[in-house]
């Protein structure tokens, strides 16, 4: 039987050139390709590649199976979108890793980067994270909702750029208002909020609103929303949306 092997794979947020040509050469090795439907569909289509598609959801269920079809001998690809460590499939690869089968630890295993949304909704705007920044998946589904206030809260004081993830689905309808809400009460009205749709997809949609307005802003699950600090600034436009960054020079614009 020849060595099988694992590799974890992020796709980017949608577009094709935002794949890297690693990642690219990896899904085109794999004889089986595992991950959450849509994910797949993206990869191209190539003969005799095995495809295990999955809801969303049981991530370490799929991980497990993902390293057991890599201990049979396959070269396994476990896709992602973006990047497959943030808020993804490569810690549930190494959770199962760490609480299964020990001869799965012989697998080698290598994770492939991708572009995560925050960077490219980033990239769309300007320079957003110029300055010091943070991530927080507002997910309540593996972690109790008052860790993620407690932790919005502790970033909002310490004045941190704020990318959240995950803000709203349809099991979680409120949890993004109630986030915003409690960011009314520490930072200021006009605070730009940016709410970035579907980033390097065809339904792309990015709009930047002021604190003030922001709990009533429409969102769904492929929207990543941005909270400004103190220091981010716009840039207002004739035409189109403002630029938006943060300086890194603390005294700058002021
Ligand atoms: N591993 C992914 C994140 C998975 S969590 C990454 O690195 O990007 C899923 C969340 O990511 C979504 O709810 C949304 O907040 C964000 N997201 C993923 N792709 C996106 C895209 N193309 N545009 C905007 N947000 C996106």
């Amino acid at each position: 039987m020849s060595a099988g092997s694992l590799v974890v794979v992020g796709l980017g947020p949608g577009q094709a050139g935002w794949l890297t040509p690693a990642a690219s050469d990896a899904l085109s090795r794999a004889t089986d390709l595992v991950g959450y439907g849509p994910y797949l569909d993206r990869a191209p289509d190539q003969p005799g590649q095995r495809r295990h598609p999955s809801d969303n959801r049981v991530e370490v269920e799929r991980a497990a199976m993902a390293l057991d079809l890599a201990a049979k001998g396959r070269q396994v690809a476990v896709v992602s979108g973006g990047d497959p460590g943030v808020f993804a499939m490569a810690a549930a690869i190494f959770e199962a890793l760490d609480e299964g089968d020990p001869a799965w630890r012989a697998i080698p295993i290598i994770v492939e980067p991708g572009i995560t949304a925050m960077l490219a909704a980033a990239a769309r705007l300007g320079a957003p994270l110029g300055g010091d920044f943070c991530a927080l998946s507002l997910s309540d589904n593996l972690k109790p909702w008052d860790v993620i206030v407690a932790r919005l809260t502790a970033v909002l004081m310490a004045d941190f750029v704020i990318s959240l993830y995950n803000p709203i689905s349809k099991a979680r309808p409120w949890q993004l208002r109630e986030a915003l809400l409690l960011a009314a009460t520490i930072r200021a009205p006009e605070t730009p909020i940016i709410f970035a749709r579907n980033v390097g997809r065809p339904s792309e949609d990015i709009t930047v609103v002021p604190l003030a307005a922001a709990p009533d802003a429409p969102a769904d699950m492929s929207t990543l929303v941005m909270i400004g600090a103190s220091t981010t600034r716009l840039i207002p436009r004739e035409t189109g949306r403002p630029y938006v960054y943060t300086p890194r020079f603390y005294g700058a614009g002021r």
